[in-house]
């Protein structure tokens, strides 16, 4: 079955989209772990950090970016977020496809 994310990117699966560009989209994580919870993703299905060329590192630098931005929306610009990516078992990565928390609103 095609990975959950792409199916997001597809819209096979639908989903609170709050930002979208030709490279990357952003949604509201299905269960929150603090008041703002974003996921980050490129649309390409990327599987980790781990598979990523070094022709892509734009492409990360390019999701902070908009993570940043997104934190200001969202209103944890000052008050502080956190931005995590997990990459393989070990750290808890549970979608194989790259992405990027975007976590605040409460203190971590
Ligand atoms: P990971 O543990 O792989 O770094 O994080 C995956 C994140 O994706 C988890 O926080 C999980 O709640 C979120 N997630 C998993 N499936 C879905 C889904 O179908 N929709 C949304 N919006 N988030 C999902
Ligand atoms: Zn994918």
């Amino acid at each position: 079955m095609e990975c959950i994310f792409c199916q997001i990117v597809s819209g096979k699966l639908p989903t609170d989209i709050v930002y979208q560009d030709e490279e990357v989209i952003a949604f509201h994580d299905i269960k929150p772990q603090a008041p703002v919870h974003l996921i980050i993703i490129p649309r390409r299905h990327i599987s980790s950090l781990v598979h990523l060329s070094q022709a892509d590192l734009s492409l990360v630098g390019h999701m902070v970016g908009i993570a940043n931005q997104l934190a200001k929306r969202e209103g944890v610009a000052e008050s502080g977020y956190r931005l995590v990516i997990n990459c393989g078992e070990e750290s808890g990565q549970l979608v194989p496809h790259l992405h990027l928390h975007l976590i605040g609103g409460r203190r971590l």
